[in-house]
């Protein structure tokens, strides 16, 4: 299918834009966000003058005009148009940490006891996403397309067909897609399917997310016809016809294994080395997320310990936490029981010269990650349940030598393409976590290095260009050099708000 003319752009649509904006006495610097969607994003919206649309970040009171002018010194910085989302505090506060926090976000990975189903939320959801759906309309012409990404904006395609705007628009699931039991929980599950249903293509991330979606739309009081196999199927509601993809995202390998060669990460690299002094080295990295199994990583570490001495003195566990969400009670509580656990084992284990685990609860610099990456000898990636987790394909990216062993939870979108060649892990099963970590760390070299070449050459083959390329082809029939090179068109008509929908 090569009905697109060239005059198409891409629109993506995602809550936060790829930028951040901080407040500085009385101006406000901005700085683009990095990260490997941006990376793998940014190429096509410059070569075709395409545009980002989302939520700034913050809640303070700019003035759509101002913030359109800050903005748009960032634009010609970055080579493609961003335009603002403006939301209040309170919308926010029902929107993002409401419905798409406190309900999907739980809900999706698999913890519906954790579920606040506040009816307000749901009203402000819809409310805000028809606000992203005006935006979209504002900044977007018939023949663009509208790449929505992610739980917080499910339904905006719906939105603008309610506004009679028509695009075509495309979905990227982000986090995992419960099974039936779990999603028909959902006080407003028939909505959430049918404006899913409104994209004319979606992608979840695993064949199970697909499985589970399908089986949930089985659910439904209309009926729908699911047809084909494979990594596309096509689902028919009447006439309309859907097409369902999984695609699973990944992160830009080349850059990861360019900077891990870099002066500065083995500059880097030596230092930690000669402060660890040849400990072998078990890192996890995480957001402070319920959903990553922290507390339950720490008491397999805890119990490997126990059981098997030969690791004492010998073995270090880094855990890096990344500050998240602090101000909700289930966060705060959550940091509250990884710290009592940390200095339970250090205050039980630790001797003269040898702390077991090295706790840091802040953001760490990209270099610094990526030093930390090249050191450990074994990444303990253990989510009780998460979309793809791009940690675990960063540390084999990273691992140049092939000198690391990935043990990996079965419940991460990851393990569907890296089962074969990681240590799969039940996040639940803290005994054997606890084996997987002995037999990891006294794992012969040869097995290791063919392990990591065989997961590392998948993740050079299947990376971030790859996964947006197959979503292209997948929903336009168009490969990523498909669309060429191009000139960053004037910001006039862009800025003006009438006219263009
Ligand atoms: N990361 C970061 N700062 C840090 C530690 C990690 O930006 O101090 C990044 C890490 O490189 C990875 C992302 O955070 O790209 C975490 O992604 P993942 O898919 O593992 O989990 P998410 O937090 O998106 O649920």
């Amino acid at each position: 299918m090569s009905n697109l003319k060239d005059k198409n752009r891409f629109i993506i649509v995602s809550n936060r834009l790829p930028i951040k904006m901080e407040k500085e006495a009385n101006s406000w610097r901005v700085s683009p966000s990095a990260g490997g969607l941006v990376s793998a994003l940014s190429p096509i919206l410059k070569n075709r003058g395409g545009i980002w649309i989302g939520w700034t970040g913050t809640t303070e009171r700019i003035g759509l005009r101002p913030c359109r002018e800050i903005l748009d010194n960032m634009s010609k910085e970055i080579g493609y148009r961003i335009f603002p989302v403006m939301l209040t505090e309170n919308e926010v506060s029902l929107y993002y940490y409401g419905l798409s926090n406190e309900i999907i976000w739980p809900l999706f990975h698999d913890l519906p006891g954790l579920a606040n189903f506040d009816p307000t939320y749901w009203r402000a959801y819809r409310k805000v996403n028809e606000k992203f759906a005006r935006a979209v309309a504002r900044h977007s012409r018939n023949e663009d397309l509208v790449w929505v990404h992610d739980y917080q904006l499910i339904p905006l395609a719906q939105k603008l067909k309610e506004l009679g705007i028509e695009r075509r628009c495309f979905f990227f699931l982000h986090i995992p897609f419960p099974s039936p039991d779990i999603f028909m929980k959902m006080p407003w599950r028939y909505e959430l399917l049918s404006d899913l249903l409104e994209y004319e293509f979606i992608a979840f991330q695993t064949a199970q997310d697909r499985r589970n979606f399908i089986s949930c739309l089985n659910n439904m009081p209309q009926k729908l016809k699911t047809s084909g196999r494979g990594p596309v199927i096509e689902v028919t509601e009447g006439e309309k016809k859907i097409k369902v993809a999984y695609l699973p995202i990944s992160i830009d390998f080349k850059s990861f294994t360019r900077m891990a060669t870099s002066e500065k990460v083995c500059a880097m690299l030596k230092d930690y080395k000669k402060k660890l002094h040849r400990k072998t080295v078990i890192l996890g990295v995480d957001r402070l997320d319920y959903t990553k199994g922290i507390p339950l990583r720490l008491k397999a570490f805890q119990m490997a310990l126990e059981k098997y001495p030969q690791l004492h003195e010998n073995v270090t566990l880094v855990q890096i936490v990344v500050p998240s969400r602090e101000e909700v009670l289930a966060y705060s509580e959550l940091k509250n029981n990884i710290e009592t656990l940390v200095s339970s084992i250090n205050g039980t284990f630790t001797t003269p010269g040898w702390v077991p685990v090295h706790y840091m609860y802040h953001p760490v610099p990209r270099e610094e990650l990526v030093a930390l990456y090249r050191l450990a000898d074994v990444a303990l990636v253990t989510p009780l349940r998460d979309g793809m987790n791009l940690v675990a394909k960063e540390y084999c990216a990273c691992k140049i030598d092939n000198d690391g062993v990935l043990i990996l939870s079965e419940f991460a979108g990851a393990a569907a393409q890296m089962y074969h060649h990681a240590l799969i892990v039940n996040p639940y099963d803290t005994e054997r976590m606890a084996d997987l970590i002995l037999k990891a760390v006294e794992m012969p070299t040869k097995e290791k290095k063919s392990r990591m070449r065989n997961l590392r050459k998948k993740l050079k083959e299947q990376d971030v260009f790859w996964w947006v390329d197959n979503f292209l082809r997948a929903a336009t029939g168009k490969a990523l050099v498909d669309f060429p090179e191009k000139e960053l068109p004037p910001i006039l008509y862009a800025i003006s708000p009438r006219g263009r929908s």
